[in-house]
């Protein structure tokens, strides 16, 4: 059986075709600037790389080139199109509607559309990269399989916020949590590699990458997460605030003259560490330039690790003790460095980091010392694979 994934965002559009009998990736690529002059697909089979310049006016075009390409006699994997059974999409706000993954269907497509007042920016590519396939391939099922899923499980004293309660009743103010298939990955997998059942761990997660965040995951199940009603609470991120008290945000309003849109714009695009560094939302850049000296670089940089740290703190009581910490994502996988600086002085949780060990990157590994009682652990996520698992167990359990 073979599963396509695919991961729309308003300009973009990642895939991979996974073979379910082994789950090995066939073919994976992304499509760049959709609607945008200079729109490029970049095609990938095995250790093969095509690259094709063409304009792609929307996402209907990218999934008709996709295919086009998947099926192609030099550089494809498939004969036909026929031959996908199933195809997974990424889907950020499920809200409190979906705590599991969902064959779509009319009325699953309805409640997507009801949640784009919650994601304005991330349900509506979702929902343009749905209706193209349903456009291209109209018998082949589709599965929906939302970053909100997995924080169904946190109780109300997590999810509920300090304002008055018919506000949630109203608008469903609460928050939801995001990046859920990838804690959930992760949180799997370190499982796995300590050899342990889920439902007698309890594991911190921590997906560092352009956007960050923490979940605290007992017995399998997300109790707590960093992030909010949007994507914007929590951990200061590349652009993003993270937690901050509300009434800065009025501040600035009254002081600047902002509407809405303005300070919704300054909090998730000019804040985060490129805000405070004033050099950079990326980490290898501020890593390189704290090396040359620039102290608002190297503050960035403290700031950032000083934070991830007081979440572990957080859900160390949370969870009463922690046997895992895992580290995933961009950041988490590759910046030894950050790593170090994060678990610096956290030996009274019984976290300690080999340093030899933490030289790895990018790879699944052991980096605790042999006496740290909780287990560190790097895992690279791998967000893909989860959707095509629940399209493939969704689809056959409906056969
Ligand atoms: P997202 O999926 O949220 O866009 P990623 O998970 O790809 O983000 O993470 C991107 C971040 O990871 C960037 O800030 C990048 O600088 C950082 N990153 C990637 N590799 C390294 C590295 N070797 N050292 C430090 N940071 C890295």
């Amino acid at each position: 059986m073979k599963v396509l994934v695919i991961n729309c965002g308003s300009s973009s559009l990642k895939y991979q075709l996974f073979d379910m009998e082994n789950e090995q990736v066939m073919v994976k690529g992304l499509v760049e600037r959709i609607g945008i002059p200079g729109s490029v697909l970049t095609h990938r089979p095995g250790n093969e790389k095509h690259v094709f310049e063409t304009q792609i006016p929307d996402h209907k075009k990218a999934i008709t080139l996709v295919l086009e390409a998947i099926i192609h006699p030099e550089y494809g994997v498939l004969q036909s199109m026929s031959e996908i059974t199933a195809i997974g999409h990424r889907v950020v706000h499920g809200s409190e509607d979906y705590a599991f993954s969902v064959l779509l269907t009319d009325d699953v497509m309805e409640v997507i559309k009801k949640n784009i007042e919650l994601a304005p920016l991330h349900n509506p590519p979702n929902i343009m990269g749905i209706e193209a396939c349903q456009y291209l391939m109209p018998t082949v099922p589709q599965v929906c399989v939302f970053d909100t899923a997995f924080h169904q499980t946190m109780p109300p004293k997590a999810y509920l916020y300090g304002i008055p309660y018919e506000y949630y009743e109203k608008y469903k103010i609460r928050k939801y949590g995001f990046h859920g298939t990838s804690h959930q990955y992760v949180s799997q997998r370190a499982a796995a590699l300590l050899g342990q059942p889920r439902n007698e761990l309890k594991i911190i997660a921590c997906h560092l990458g352009n956007g960050s965040s923490i979940s605290a995951v007992k017995g399998g199940q997300c109790v707590d997460t960093t992030m909010g009603f949007t994507p914007l609470e929590g951990l200061m991120m590349g652009t993003r605030s993270g937690d901050l008290d509300p009434t800065v945000v009025t501040f600035l309003m009254e002081k600047e003259g902002w509407s809405c849109a303005e300070a919704n714009n300054f909090l998730n695009k000019q804040c985060g560490v490129l805000g405070l560094s004033g050099v950079s939302s990326d980490f290898r850049d501020l890593e390189s330039a704290a090396q040359e000296g620039n102290q608002r670089a190297q503050l960035a940089l403290d700031r950032f690790a000083y934070g991830v740290k007081k979440f572990i703190g957080a859900y160390a009581a949370v969870l009463n003790g922690v046997d895992a910490l895992v580290f995933t994502a961009g950041l988490g996988e590759n910046s030894a460095s950050m790593r170090e600086k994060i678990c610096q002085g956290l030996d009274y949780l019984g976290i300690e980091i080999d340093a030899e060990k933490n030289k790895v990157r990018g790879q699944e590994a052991f980096i605790s010392t042999v006496a740290s009682k909780t287990k560190v652990l790097v895992i690279p996520t791998n967000e893909e694979l989860m959707i095509a698992r629940d399209t493939y167990e969704i689809v056959n359990r409906e056969k």
